[in-house]
C-alpha cells in the first residue's frame, strides 16, 4: 500500500488554486481578528475555500463564471482576479505584517482586542503560542498598556486548558467533520459518517475521523486534491489517509465499500477496547453497525458508551428516552430567534410532553426580563397552552445568580413561574469561597430545580468557575435541584468526567438543550452523549421522567 502512495504525484496540477485557498483561509482569520466581533466577511472567505472545488478552470475561470459559483460574490471574485494577476492578495500582506503568525488561537482570549494582538507582535515579539506563554512566564506582558495581573493569570489558565498539543476542542472538530463529510458527498458521491472522537463526543479531539463508504475506492482518493485539504500527512494504513486542513486540523478518512461500512464505522469509533470486544478476527465486513452487533449477538451499544462494559453500556439512558427539554429560549431572549408557539411545535414534534420555557432574565449583561415582562409572557403561554395542548408548557427563566447569590427578579415574579433553572452568567473570577456560597445559595431558592451549566466552562475558551463542588453538589442532592448536563458542543457542562461525581454525591441531572434556534433542540444529543459516557441509566435524568412524576419532583416529592 505504500508504493500506491508513493507512485502518487504529490502536489496536484493547479498548486495555485491550493495556495489560494490557504490564503484565503489566513485572510478570514486576520479579518475576523481585525473587524473585532462577528465579522461576516472571515465567514465569506472560509465559505469561499469551500467553493472552490466547484471551478471547473481553477482560478482562470472568467469573472462573470465565477460569479456563478454558490459562494463566490463580487469581493471573492475580485480577490481571485488580484491574485492570478499579482500572485498576492495586498490586504493579507498588510495584515500579516501586523498580527502574530498564530493571531487564530489567541483571538478569543478575553481583552485581546486588535491594537493588543498588534502590540504582542510589534512590542514583544510574539508570533506564536509558544512564544506568548514564554512571555507570560517571564511576566513581559505586563509592560503592556492595560495588562494586568488578573488578565496575565486568566490567559495562563486559558491557554492550559488544552489538554496537548493539536487537541482540538469538540465544537470545532465537530463543524469541522460536518463540512468536511458533506464535501466529501457532494463531490466524490460518497456517503459519510463522522467516527472516532468527535461521534463519541468527547471534550477534545485530537484527529477528525470520517468514514467514507464508496464502491469506487481508488477514485475516492481524490478528496486528496480538495482544496479544503491543505496538505497530506502519511498514509496511516491501507485505505485510511490523513490530512490537514487549512486551520491545522488532522482529519483521518477511513475508506470502505459500501458492503463493509458497518465493520468500518464501528473500528473507526473506537475506543480500541470496544473494537475488540466486538469485532474478533474472524467477523465478516457487514454494512451497517446493527448488522455487526446482531452477528456479535449483542444490542448496538450508542457512540458515546463505547468506553464502558458492554454491560453497563446497555444500560445508559437513550435520546428516545427524554420526555422533555427544561432549558429552551425564545425570541423573548436577547440572543433568541424562535417565536414561543414555533419552539412548542417543535417540542410536540420531536415527541415531547412537557417543556420549561426558560428566557435570560434582565441581570444578564445583555439584558432579559423584567418582572412585568413574566407577567406578559404568562398570558402568552396561556394562549399557546391552548393551541399546542399536546405538549405541557411550563413558564421558567433562567435566572441570574447574582455575586451573592441572589436571583434577579422580585419574589413577587419568582412566585409566578412555575419553576425555573439559575445560571451563572457573570463575575466568573470570584475565589472559590465566593463562588461556592453564591451558587449554594442560589440553590436553596425553593424556585431554582435545575443548575443550569454548573462549572461555567467553555471548552478551550473559558475555563472552569473556581467551586467546591464536592459542596454544590452535596447541597444539590439534599435539596433535589437537577444538575444540568448542557448540549452546547462548546460546553458540554457537566463534563463526563464530573457527571460521574455528582452520581456517586446522589445527584439528579437534566439533559438539556439550551437551544435559542429550532435546529438547536437536537443538542440534547450531545448532553445524552455525555450522560452515556458518564454511565447514567435514565432514573437518574429527571427530563425522562413523564409529566406526572416530573410534577412530583417540582414539588418536591422526588
Ligand atoms: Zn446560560
Ligand atoms: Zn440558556
Amino acid at each position: 500500500m505504500l508504493g500506491l502512495w508513493e507512485n502518487e504525484a504529490v502536489s496536484r496540477p493547479d498548486d495555485l488554486l491550493r495556495s489560494f485557498a490557504a490564503s484565503m483561509w489566513r485572510l478570514a482569520d486576520l479579518v475576523q481578528v481585525d473587524e473585532r466581533q462577528r465579522s461576516f466577511r472571515a465567514k465569506a472567505y472560509r465559505r469561499a475555500v469551500w467553493s472552490l472545488d466547484d471551478l471547473t478552470a481553477g482560478l482562470e475561470e472568467p469573472r462573470e463564471k465565477l460569479l456563478t459559483v454558490p459562494g463566490i460574490g463580487p469581493g471573492v471574485a475580485s480577490l481571485i482576479e488580484e491574485y492570478r494577476s499579482t500572485g498576492h492578495i495586498r490586504q493579507l500582506q498588510v495584515l500579516d505584517g501586523q498580527y502574530p503568525r498564530e493571531v487564530a488561537r489567541m483571538r478569543r482570549l478575553p481583552r485581546a482586542n486588535p491594537e493588543m494582538l498588534r502590540s504582542l507582535k510589534g512590542h514583544l515579539g510574539v508570533e506564536t503560542v509558544d512564544d506568548l506563554e514564554h512571555a507570560l512566564g517571564v511576566g513581559a506582558l505586563t509592560t503592556l498598556k492595560g495588562v494586568g495581573e488578573t488578565t496575565v493569570e486568566l490567559w495562563r489558565r486559558i491557554l492550559d486548558l488544552s489538554p496537548g498539543p493539536g487537541m482540538v476542542p469538540s465544537h470545532r472538530a465537530w463543524s469541522l467533520a460536518s463540512q468536511m463529510g458533506e464535501h466529501l458527498e457532494r463531490h466524490l458521491g460518497v456517503t459519510f459518517s463522522e467516527a472516532g472522537q468527535v461521534r463519541r463526543v468527547e471534550d477534545w479531539v485530537a484527529w477528525v475521523d470520517l468514514v467514507a463508504g464508496t464502491d469506487d475506492l481508488p477514485g475516492a482518493r481524490r478528496f486528496l486534491d480538495l482544496t479544503a485539504v491543505a496538505s497530506r500527512s502519511d498514509p496511516v494504513d491501507d485505505g485510511i489517509y490523513g490530512l490537514r486542513t487549512h486551520d491545522d486540523i488532522g482529519v483521518t478518512v477511513h475508506l470502505s465499500p459500501p458492503a463493509g461500512f458497518g465493520t468500518t464505522l464501528v473500528r473507526a469509533t473506537g475506543p480500541e477496547s470496544h473494537v475488540e470486544e466486538i469485532l474478533p478476527d474472524a467477523t465478516p465486513p457487514l454494512p451497517t453497525e446493527p448488522e455487526v452487533y446482531r452477528a456479535r449477538g449483542v444490542e448496538w451499544v450508542p457512540p458515546a458508551a463505547r468506553g464502558l462494559p458492554l454491560e453497563k453500556a446497555d444500560e445508559v439512558v437513550r435520546v428516545a428516552d427524554l420526555r422533555g427539554d427544561l432549558h429552551i429560549h425564545t425570541d423573548w431572549s436577547p440572543d433568541g430567534r424562535v417565536p414561543l408557539e414555533q419552539m412548542a411545535r417543535a417540542a410536540g414534534a420531536r415527541g415531547y410532553a412537557y417543556l420549561l420555557i426558560t428566557d435570560h432574565t434582565k441581570g444578564l449583561r445583555f439584558g432579559g426580563l423584567s418582572e412585568a415582562d413574566v407577567e406578559r409572557q404568562a398570558r402568552l403561554i396561556g394562549k399557546v397552552r391552548a393551541d399546542v395542548p399536546e405538549v405541557a408548557i411550563f413558564q421558567g427563566a433562567e435566572l441570574n445568580i447574582g455575586p451573592s447569590g441572589d436571583l434577579d427578579l422580585d419574589e413577587g415574579a419568582l412566585g409566578g413561574l412555575d419553576f425555573a433553572i439559575a445560571a451563572i452568567h457573570s463575575r466568573f473570577e470570584l475565589d472559590k469561597e465566593q463562588q461556592t456560597s453564591r451558587v449554594i445559595r442560589a440553590l436553596r431558592h425553593p424556585v431554582v430545580k435545575v443548575l443550569a451549566h454548573p462549572t461555567g466552562r467553555r471548552i478551550g475558551i473559558r475555563p472552569s468557575l473556581m467551586l467546591d463542588l464536592d459542596a454544590v453538589f452535596a447541597v444539590a442532592a439534599e435539596e433535589g435541584v437537577a444538575l444540568e448536563l448542557n448540549g452546547h458542543r462548546d460546553r458540554l457542562d457537566l463534563s463526563a468526567e464530573l457527571t460521574e461525581r455528582a452520581l456517586a454525591a446522589g445527584c439528579l441531572l437534566a439533559a438539556n438543550s439550551d437551544a435559542h434556534r429550532l435546529g438547536e433542540l437536537s443538542n440534547v444529543e450531545n448532553a445524552v452523549a455525555t450522560a452515556q459516557r458518564a454511565g447514567v441509566t435514565p432514573d437518574r435524568v429527571v427530563n425522562t421522567r413523564d409529566l406526572e412524576a416530573l410534577i412530583r419532583w417540582v414539588n418536591g416529592r422526588q
